[in-house]
């Protein structure tokens, strides 16, 4: 069960990552700053850095 975002280009996991993506918001890389995330990788980076990514709103 995927959710389609509003262009109907990309499908999410989560309901809310579909709302965000083409509207309005990028998904941006956040490394070594788990608190910035909204979603986290279960993975580690070479080095043990951990990482995720979060919706940062597009301005301008
Ligand atoms: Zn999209």
């Amino acid at each position: 069960m995927t959710h389609k975002c509003k262009s109907g280009n990309h499908a999410w996991l989560f309901k809310e990552d579909a709302e965000k993506c083409c509207n309005g918001f990028n998904r941006v890389l956040v490394i070594d700053d788990l608190r910035a995330c909204d979603r986290v990788v279960s993975e580690r980076l070479p080095g043990g850095v951990s990482y995720g990514y979060a919706w940062v709103q597009v301005t301008g």
